[in-house]
């Protein structure tokens, strides 16, 4: 999909959104959603994304609704590195299919890193059961400021 196609409301963002495909959630408000990858690249492997805006990548997403996942992303790996201690983390945002992106709602990762443990590959990662998941998840949640 190109950086130029209009926004798919059947994307799997939109529709974890609106409950039709399950996912587990870190935390949410009114405007983001932090949840599980389910192909985690890493152990704590966290997606953010708005509620609002239906931008399909970052040359889109109007400002507000950008300083709000901005705010998200910073929130959620403040509780990523309090609760699971990784050596290092990566925020990962990808454009346009070319740009390796796969979901088409704006999303940001962010992927905990630890010294010597190999991330796996972006769209290689097997999938993750949910009670690992929701053990993660409530350990992140449970360290939000
Ligand atoms: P992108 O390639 O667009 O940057 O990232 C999309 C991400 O969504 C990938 O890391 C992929 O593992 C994740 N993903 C794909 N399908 C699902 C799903 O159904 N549920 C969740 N929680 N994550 C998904």
């Amino acid at each position: 999909m190109s950086l130029r196609q209009p926004y798919d409301p059947d994307n799997i963002f939109a529709k974890i959104l609106c409950g039709v495909i399950p996912s587990v959630t870190v935390w949410e408000d009114d405007d983001v959603l932090a949840f599980m990858d389910v192909f985690p690249q890493s152990e704590g492997h966290v997606l953010v994304i708005s509620k609002t805006s239906r931008a399909t990548s970052l040359l889109d997403i109007e400002p507000e609704a950008l300083k709000r996942v901005a705010a998200a992303v910073q929130r959620t790996a403040r509780a990523v590195d309090k609760a699971l201690r990784p050596d290092g983390f990566q925020i990962l945002q990808y454009n346009g299919e070319a740009g390796g992106q796969t979901v088409f709602h704006l999303h940001f990762h962010i992927v905990p890193r630890w010294a010597g443990r190999p991330m796996k590959g972006h769209g290689h990662a097997p999938m993750a059961e949910a009670a690992a998941l929701r053990d993660i998840a409530d350990r992140i949640a449970a360290a939000l400021d």
